[in-house]
């Protein structure tokens, strides 16, 4: 397998450089070659995508849809092909990935839909025999950014809407999700959509991305990544005025209040904590537990945590697989290394050799203060921090202590205190008894703070932001 561009409904080679992708589960195995794009590619796809847009734009709705099938239908035929494939590109355990391919085929039918669907309002105007209606027109040619720790769901939730909505697209996966994101591309090509209304070019993120931004005359951008780029991506797109989105990163507490029920918010909080490696925006980082059933809770989680599987994503018993690539064993080894340091592990789990794979154990963390950088910032990886507090005010204010705002879960059985926290907390998912992880297609996705542009993703949300509302109005006495 190796990565290609598909511009213009045209296969070709990337000619800028060339790595090979090491199975993150397996370091010794090559995955495939990934060959890296110029600046120069990026300009074919957007004027391709521009010259399709004419038709696209113009096909109707229900057409639009038929191809929306057929692009989930020839998905659901290659899903184990494709979760395969990704859980060897970037590491996440098969069973997850499986789910994720589960929910692209979800996603691409929710938006198929869409295609019959209301596209406005008739709002009655003050004057007679005038109609007057609020429409949806498509924005133009829309550029996708995405991150490797959702290879496929994420680049169908941005792909999903933005077509059906009438507009063509440029995506640029990550690096590390590249052979995916050609496999998905490979697939699609036999939907019957026009050549040239998806494009996909693979490269470096800075270089491209340049390209994207200051070469090109795209119409918006929709981005998913971390917070650092996606603020300068931001800015990028708000000096050209074109419509943007950016969904970035997140430190997500999970609040334990007294009389929670400890079994439930401790599986909880371990799958929110340590699945997927800990490489989900929505990850529980940080654990708040209310003093008076402290000790019990911490107790149990250690107890869990030590059973944890960390396996060969590929393996059907791996609760969580390696980290997805060097360059992010570095960075989780750092904080890994900062919590032995500094912080009183609770508890760990047996992982592989790190000569095999990616792999960091999992850690459970007590004993490091507010301002320190475990619990400040986004580690993405499988280290959660526990906190105490003295009742739910001190729960929730630690809870909301963050620059972030993306997801939050509260576990209790007193109502009052269930509604009090879904009130109070300062993020765009807010949960009771349930993981801070975990989102459905059909619901709006996004955080607060410094986790979003403040737009949504994913169900009737995300025809907001792919669309353009223009309010017509017809005198016709
Ligand atoms: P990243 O910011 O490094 O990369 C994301 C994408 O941006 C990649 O395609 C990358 O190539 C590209 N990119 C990098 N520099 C760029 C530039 N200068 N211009 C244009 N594009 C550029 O993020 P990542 O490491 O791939 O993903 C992990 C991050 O994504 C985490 O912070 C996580 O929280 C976040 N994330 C957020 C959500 C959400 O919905 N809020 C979902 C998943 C992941």
């Amino acid at each position: 397998m190796e990565t290609r561009n598909w511009i213009g409904g045209e296969w070709s080679t990337p000619g800028s450089g060339e790595t090979q992708v090491r199975n993150p589960s397996a370091i010794g195995e090559t995955v495939g070659t990934l060959r890296l794009s110029s600046g120069k590619e990026v300009l074919q796809a957007v004027e391709a995508a521009r010259r399709v847009g004419r038709i696209w734009s113009k096909m109707t709705g229900a057409a639009r849809g038929e191809c929306l099938y057929r692009m989930a239908l020839l998905l659901e035929r290659s899903a184990e092909s494709v979760a395969q494939l990704a859980s060897s590109e970037m590491g996440k355990p098969i069973v997850e990935m499986r789910g994720e391919v589960a929910r692209g085929v979800q996603l691409l039918r929710y938006y198929a839909a869409e295609g019959v669907r209301s596209d406005g309002d008739v709002i009655p105007s003050a004057q007679s025999n005038v109609l007057q209606y609020a429409k949806r027109f498509p924005l133009g040619v829309v550029a996708l950014i995405t991150p490797w720790n959702f290879p496929v769901a994420i680049p169908i939730w941005k792909l999903a809407p933005a077509l059906i909505c009438g507009n063509t697209v440029v995506w640029k996966p990550a690096e590390f999700a590249s052979l995916t994101a050609a496999k998905l591309a490979e697939l699609f090509a036999d939907a019957g959509l026009p050549p040239g209304t998806i494009n996909l070019v693979i490269g470096k993120g800075r270089l491209l991305g340049k390209a994207l931004l200051e070469e090109c005359g795209i119409d918006a951008l929709s981005f998913t990544g971390s917070t650092a780029t996606g603020l300068a991506i931001g800015a990028a797109c708000a000096a050209r005025n074109i419509k943007f989105q950016t969904e970035m990163g997140g430190k997500n507490a999970a609040v334990v209040l007294k009389d929670a029920r400890v079994s439930t918010a401790v599986q909880a909080v371990l799958s929110g904590a340590y699945r997927s490696a800990g490489q989900k925006c929505t990850a529980t980082s940080r654990i708040i537990v209310e003093n008076a059933i402290y000790d019990e809770f911490v107790q149990e989680l250690a107890a869990e945590t030590l059973k944890l599987q960390v396996r060969h994503a590929l393996d059907e018993k791996a609760y969580l697989g390696p980290v997805a690539s060097e360059e992010q064993y570095r960075s989780v080894h750092a904080y890994a290394e900062s919590a032995r340091t500094d912080g009183k592990i609770i508890a760990t789990a047996a992982a592989p050799d790190s000569g095999e794979g990616y792999y960091i154990a999992p850690l459970l963390v007590e004993g490091v203060g507010a301002e320190h950088a475990l619990v400040r910032e986004e580690i993405f990886g499988p280290i959660a921090v526990v906190q105490r507090a003295a009742d739910i005010d001190e729960a929730i204010d630690l809870a909301n202590r963050s620059v972030f705002g993306l997801s939050a879960s509260v576990f209790t059985a007193n109502l009052t205190n269930a509604f009090r926290f879904l009130e109070e907390m300062e993020a765009g998912m807010v949960r009771v008894n349930q993981e801070t992880a975990g989102v459905e297609y059909q619901a709006p996705f996004g955080g607060m703070k410094g986790s979003s542009s403040h737009t949504r993703e994913q169900g009737q949300s995300a025809l907001d932001f792919y669309s353009a509302l223009k309010t017509c109005s017809i005198q016709y006495g």
